[in-house]
């Protein structure tokens, strides 16, 4: 459901005439070859794609234009191996609507100590050549993401690597398709916000339907698509005994089938990347939908409990900047605490909604008892998450702007075997420790859903916040609550003033 192959990344090099035929023809070969690097690099998840030297404002021009209506382009890399004049670049960075890597690099790593004359000085200007150009962005107020090194080195390639994933994350979650099953539960605040300004900055679209409009397809699914679905539950998980054929709760698992099978049908006939459920709202629903939205999440489809859309796309987009890296990604909820001073940490879950692509092993699939909401038991999956870094992001509405928090974790093996939690759980401990994590998330005003990721760090979320033109917060290792109080004091005043776009 997710190909980064498909994305396209535009290489662009900046320069002007003045330097006569011979360097520029070295411009564009050292471009290429800069360009045909990166591309093949393992760190790269999208095409690198070279476009020739640029050297006059209607060049540039035309370059932001064909950038900005090429479906598959999704953001730009520049570079200005020589000086660049910036006023040529201001009409065309004026119209840009694609994101924006300033690679500061020079093609030669060091400099010829004995040979070095003035044609190198000549060619390798970069030094100052890209301080004109960072200019000129700054002074236009233009977002973007500035990696400082040489092309070859790991890092470099790591850096431009996350942006690329970030910026294919915002591509999708521009045209992204958010289909909400019932409203909101009722009277929660957080999960609530302003869908027509988020459409507005994000593209993103939140629409809601009713319940029966999936409870219809739901029990038209044919019983052989069951068959197939629950023959393939079983290849992929460990059924438990009373799950099982003849056992007294098969038919809720076959049933968990069915709200799968409809559910992916509605959303692949709608063309949507995500879905949002209520359990309030369940009218016709024999069953909150459990398994079927842990197995729909595991194929690349954002969630979000309780009508919450912000969290159910920010699930899909960090999938989409994931895609291919280790680990997996989920919506997720903080639960509840361990809080003994000796190691406090938080237990992470939801009633049902956690998945499986974070599991440590193969998933157990259960059928048990909700406990709340008065429907039948619901079959679920069962797992642990692994030990490792993870994040949480949360994305709220501020009232004025979007707000980005993420807290960077640390996952860690529960201290005993929780034999009487049915349900997929990770254990953390929040970044710097428990209460200073909490209480800026609190501070912050952080939801109490998130997504949460072993595969993408903050920086893929701060850049992808760039991106999208608003607030980012993180919580990690260096956060100490009066600096956090005063930035989040200060964001008040800049976002009052300077209006909605981050710059
Ligand atoms: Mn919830």
């Amino acid at each position: 459901m997710i190909d980064l192959k498909k994305y396209e990344v535009w290489f662009v090099t900046g320069s002007q005439h003045l330097y006569g035929s011979e360097t520029l023809k070295k411009v564009a070969e050292h471009s290429k070859e800069i360009a045909a690097f990166l591309d093949k690099s393992g760190e790269i998840p999208v095409k690198v794609v070279f476009k020739p030297v640029m050297k006059t404002p209607d060049e540039i021009t035309c370059l932001c234009i064909e950038a900005n209506t090429a479906k598959n382009c999704i953001g730009l890399i520049t570079w200005c191996h020589t000086f660049s004049p910036s006023k040529m670049w201001i009409n065309g960075l004026k119209i840009l609507q694609k994101p924006i890597l300033h690679l500061h690099t020079q093609y030669n790593r060091d400099l010829p100590w004995n040979e070095i004359d003035m044609d190198f000085m000549n060619l390798n200007q970069a030094a100052h050549g890209d301080r004109e150009h960072g200019f000129i962005m700054t002074r236009m107020r233009i977002a973007r993401k500035v990696v400082v090194g040489h092309w070859q080195e790991g890092e470099v390639q790591e850096r431009i690597g996350v942006w690329m994933r970030a910026a294919a994350g915002w591509h999708d979650f521009q045209t992204m398709k958010i289909a909400r099953f019932g409203d909101n539960m009722r009277e929660v605040a957080v999960t609530e916000g302003d869908k027509v300004e988020a459409q507005i900055q994000f593209g993103l679209s939140v629409n809601g339907y009713g319940v029966g409009d999936i409870v219809k397809i739901i029990n038209g699914v044919r019983e052989s698509a069951i068959d197939n679905l629950v023959q393939e539950y079983g290849e992929t998980y460990q059924i438990a005994a009373d799950g099982k054929k003849n056992g007294p709760f098969h038919q809720n698992l076959r049933y968990q089938a069915r709200i799968e099978l409809g559910i992916r049908k509605f959303l692949e006939e709608g063309g949507f990347k995500g879905f949002t459920t209520t359990f309030e709202d369940l009218h016709g629903l024999a069953q909150l939908p459990g398994l079927a939205s842990q197995r729909l999440m595991d194929a690349g489809y954002g969630f979000g409990a309780e009508g919450d859309w912000k969290h159910a796309a920010l699930v899909r987009a960090m999938k989409v900047m994931g895609a291919g890296l280790k680990g997996g990604c989920s919506f997720m909820e903080d639960y509840t605490y361990h809080l003994d001073p000796k190691g406090m940490k938080v237990l992470g879950a939801h009633m049902l909604e956690i998945c499986p692509s974070i599991s440590d092993g193969k998933p157990r699939l259960e059928v048990h008892p909700l406990g709340i909401g008065g429907k039948e038991a619901p079959a679920r999956l069962v797992f642990n998450v692994p030990s490792g870094p993870a994040i949480n992001a949360s994305l709220i509405d501020m009232g004025n702007r979007f707000r980005m928090i993420v807290n960077s974790v640390d996952c860690v093996k529960p201290d005993a075997a929780l034999p009487n939690l049915p349900i997929a759980r990770a254990i953390w401990v929040p970044q710097p420790d428990l209460k200073v994590g909490a209480a800026s998330w609190i501070y912050a005003g952080g939801a109490h859903h998130t997504a949460f990721s072993q595969q993408v760090t903050a920086e893929f979320i701060e850049d992808f916040s760039e991106m999208a033109g608003i607030e980012y917060i993180h919580i990690g290792r260096d956060t100490r609550i009066p600096d956090l109080k005063r930035e989040l004091r200060s964001n008040e005043v800049y976002y009052m003033l300077s209006g909605k776009r981050f710059i």
